[in-house]
């Protein structure tokens, strides 16, 4: 991989469903030449979910305190955090952000009325409903200004029926009005490359989306490869970069302790 890569969606053994640690996560990242590696733990808020109450900031905070020590000079590491965004529990989500300290908090919508949206959601479900109900409640996280970027926002794409894709342009209305939101707000969207993984031949979002947010006024991305192995640490970075450019953008962003800065590719 050619230039700067700082992977800003990455989760070890600190998230539910990833089992590598932190240091092994660290050792990939290293092996790949990544200038910057960023967790993104998992936390959620649903008191339905059996993974609330997993996350657990103070043995998260110190490890990620030792590994700077540790590899000070070779890469730079962060705390991030992936909260997950239901507007049942939004109350949740601002107390949490405001008890917790981050370099970066990035926001995902993963459930609709305390259900994982997969493929089983979709089962006996108008898929045209769930992509109206999923964006109505990325719609409501867009309004907030608690977080620093939207975490893969078309997820549901992973899994949609291949009868019914989802079309951005049929829904231009309510993701043009989410995207002006975060752009107002100063707020940041993710190109999340693991759709590349999964088999659908595109990030999250898809092409068409990231080109919305820049005509939209979007000015703040980041690239995250979601990676819960070492092995797809910052994959299809360069791709990914591809399709920012395309769209308008002209470098990625960082954030330290909450604040942003931009780096021109
Ligand atoms: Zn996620
Ligand atoms: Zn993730």
């Amino acid at each position: 991989m050619k230039g700067f890569a700082a992977d800003y969606h990455v989760h070890s053994s600190f998230s539910f469903d990833a089992r590598f640690s932190p240091a092994r996560m660290v050792e990939g990242a290293l092996e790949k030449g990544i200038g910057e590696i960023c967790f993104t733990e998992h936390k959620d808020l649903d008191p339905f979910y059996n993974e609330t109450g997993y996350y657990k900031d103070g043995p998260y905070s110190a490890e990620i305190a030792a590994l700077q020590e540790k590899y000070r000079g070779r890469i730079v590491i962060k705390k991030g955090v992936e909260v997950d965004y239901q507007s049942s529990t939004e109350k949740e989500f601002q107390e949490f952000l405001g008890r917790h300290s981050f370099d970066f908090v990035l926001a995902s919508v993963h459930a609709l009325e305390h259900c994982f949206v997969d493929e089983g959601y979709f089962q006996g479900r108008s898929p045209g409903k769930v992509y109206e109900d999923y964006l109505r409640e990325v719609l409501a996280l867009s309004r907030l200004q608690s977080f620093d970027v939207l975490g893969h926002l078309d997820y549901f794409t992973r899994f949609s029926p291949e009868d019914h894709p989802f079309d951005p342009a049929r829904h231009q209305g309510i993701l043009r009005e989410i995207l002006k939101n975060l752009a107002k707000n100063g707020r940041g969207l993710e190109l999340n490359t693991s759709g590349w993984r999964h088999g659908i031949g595109k990030p999250f979002p898809s092409p068409a989306i990231l080109k919305m947010f820049r005509e939209e006024g979007g000015e703040v991305v980041t690239i995250g490869s979601d990676s819960h192995h070492p092995r797809d640490l910052a994959s299809r970075f360069t791709q990914g970069i591809e399709l920012l450019q395309d769209a308008g953008f002209t470098g990625i962003y960082l954030f330290t302790g909450r604040k942003a800065s931009k780096v021109p590719f």
